[in-house]
């Protein structure tokens, strides 16, 4: 047996529809303050969407609105930025001086090398 009530394909056709009978209803005020339990719901018997008054109160999705930080929130933000981009360059800084003692230790042994290598020739042919 259909149901009776109108039929919505999705959900989203449904949420669409919940919201135009809130807003005529509010408007008019024809249903009192129950628009405020209308409810879209998928059908037990016909699979449809449909939409009906709850018992309760339905817990409705709001989209939280993204807040407007206030000009100290972002000065703050922007001192945070740049103490964390000094702390990196003096990371950066430090790795480079490591790289550079490396690169000095490794001239160092070739040069010592090659000393002790004209040492060496030098006791044979001098
Ligand atoms: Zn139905």
């Amino acid at each position: 047996m259909p149901c009776e009530k109108i039929m919505y394909g999705s959900a989203v056709e449904a949420e669409k529809g919940r919201g135009k009978l809130e807003a005529d209803a509010k408007r008019t005020g024809s249903i009192g303050k129950s628009w405020k339990r209308l409810n879209s719901y998928k059908c037990r018997w016909c699979s449809g969407w449909h939409i009906g008054r709850a018992n309760s109160l339905p817990a409705r999705k709001t989209v939280p609105t993204p807040a407007i930080p206030s000009t100290g929130q972002l000065r703050r933000k922007l001192k945070r930025i740049t103490q964390k981009l000094d702390c990196e360059r003096k990371h950066r800084a430090y790795q480079l001086g490591k790289l550079i003692e490396a690169d000095l230790a490794a001239i160092r042994t070739e040069n010592e090398l090659a000393e002790t290598q004209r040492q060496v020739a030098g006791m044979f042919l001098g």
